[in-house]
């Protein structure tokens, strides 16, 4: 595919397929070798003293590609009597070996004196359980630069959980404007409530607006960023709202929303956050069968915390649901490179329609103000992700909600439905739909218009997709006010 048409011959060349799918394995390899920043515990010890003499299967395989490693990590058949496979532990509670055992277990898990700082084996299945186990082994391998996992049984409760156990009494929240809609309405509407805890959501993806804000809080506990944003993909430069946010309080907590792009076209942790957080519902699930979230530390107190609240407000996934995942997250790294390979060809295919005016693509933003924003955002897409992605927003003429909702009616092949990182293609209407919640000021502020449809592209040929989206756009009318 080296000869891929880019969108328009003004613009930078877009990531070929070829990057894609080589390149950028290596790309992030070398980010996330052990010397690169965060490392496995046994990062001075030989590949072969890890590995081969004293192999876990606790180990996250650091040295091996993320591809690699999510396959081997989390479970050895030596476990299960040698099933290739993880069983499903379909136990709420786990025999003790001797009294003194469970009296241990306890200590670890509820961090009582006397413990020894080790993982409390099992015990009950409200604070572990082999499967969640197994899928958070998984995670850490997959998520570079990370330590420590924790399971939720929805990304909601991953998200406010988090926020529970991390944020003080008192404590002041930045996040980036537009969020998800249910982390919007914890943030905006529960938190005030019930912790004390005041937000105020920004433009994260204007560095200028963010510097403002930032220098202006008359506090700030967390900065909670979710780049690319739902729906507008707006890029937010991590790196730099992680050290501005350091600068101002250097125990403030960055915390990324990652469902985007994670865990194959960014990763957080290499640019200094604290807390990754995904909906696993989406790419990583990947099939629109299950909920669930997971969040991701590279430092232990902070997952002791997360850990402890998850533990007696007893958000679990369950064993069912974890095994699902464990399945999912080893083909993720597959999904989604094929996802957004023919996500290129797709956008390409929208670009050219006379009815799009608007395309917003990591890496191809068409309809931009100017060159100059194009070129900035483009070069922050190429410093910060690894691809593209498969998320598409476009804007339709006429920029009106009868136009957009001639197209959701007319597709044949996609489906009509919220959600996002499917095996199908999604469409949806963020201003109607996913986005209803906001107010008109903020939509507008945040270019969610009355046209705009965002798009999930699945694994389906692109050429069928292509079809289907272009047949769709062909049936909007000049006078769909
Ligand atoms: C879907 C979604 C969530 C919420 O996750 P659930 O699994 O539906 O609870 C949070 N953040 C983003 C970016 C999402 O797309």
């Amino acid at each position: 595919m080296s000869g891929t048409k880019c969108y328009d011959d003004e613009m930078p060349p877009c990531p070929g397929i070829d990057k894609v799918m080589e390149e950028q394995e290596e790309e992030v390899f070398k980010k996330s070798s052990p010397s690169a920043s965060v490392g496995s515990e046994q990062d001075s010890a030989s590949w072969e003293q890890v590995h081969i003499q004293e192999r876990s299967y606790k180990d996250p395989l650091r040295e091996l590609h993320p591809s690699t490693a999510v396959i081997y990590a989390g479970y050895h058949s030596n476990l299960s009597e040698q099933a290739i496979k993880p069983p499903i532990f379909k136990s709420s509670t786990f025999v003790f070996s001797s009294a003194e055992e469970g009296e241990l277990f306890f200590k670890r898990a509820y961090g009582l004196e006397g413990n020894d700082g080790k993982a409390p084996g099992l015990v009950y299945s409200r604070l572990n359980n082999p499967n969640t186990e197994i899928l958070e082994d998984k995670m850490v391998s997959l998520e570079q630069g990370s330590r420590y996992c924790n399971a939720f049984p929805s990304g909601m409760s991953a998200i406010s959980t988090t926020i529970m156990a991390l944020v003080p009494t008192n404590g002041h929240i930045l996040y980036t404007n537009p969020v998800y809609g249910g982390t919007y309405f914890f943030l905006k509407d529960m938190c005030p409530e019930r912790l004390g805890v005041t937000s105020e959501g920004i433009d994260t993806s204007n560095s200028e607006k963010l510097r403002t804000a930032i220098e202006q809080a008359h506090r700030l506990d967390v900065l909670y960023l979710e780049s690319p944003a739902n729906p507008t993909l707006s890029i937010t430069d991590i790196a730099l709202a992680t050290s501005l946010a350091k600068a101002k309080n250097p125990n403030c907590l960055v915390m990324v929303d990652n469902t985007f792009m994670g865990p194959v076209f960014q990763s957080p942790f290499l640019f200094g956050v604290d807390v990754v957080l995904y909906s696993a519902t989406k790419f990583i699930g990947g099939h629109s069968d299950l909920i669930a979230g997971l969040v991701l530390t590279k430092e232990k107190d902070l997952m002791a915390k997360i850990n402890a609240y998850r533990t007696i407000l007893g958000p679990v996934i369950s064993p069912d649901t974890a095994w699902m995942l464990t399945r999912s997250v080893e083909t993720v790294w597959l999904r989604m490179e094929r996802q957004a390979q023919k996500a290129q060809k797709v956008a390409s295919d929208l670009a050219a329609h006379p009815r799009v005016t608007k395309l917003l693509f990591p890496g191809s933003y068409v309809g931009e103000s100017s060159n100059m924003a194009r070129a900035v955002k483009t070069e922050l897409w190429q410093r910060q992700c690894t691809g593209t992605g498969s998320m598409i927003a476009i804007v339709v003429r006429p920029n009106t909600r009868k136009a957009a909702f001639t197209v959701l009616n007319a597709m044949k092949i996609a489906h009509l439905a919220v959600s996002l990182g499917s095996t199908e293609t999604l469409v949806e209407h963020p201003r109607s739909m996913t986005h209803s919640d906001m107010t008109v000021e903020d939509l507008d502020a945040c270019g969610i218009e009355e046209g705009m449809l965002r798009i999930s592209i699945g694994l389906e040929s692109s050429k069928d997709i292509s079809k289907d989206l272009l047949g769709a756009l062909d049936m909007i009318q000049d006078d769909e006010n």
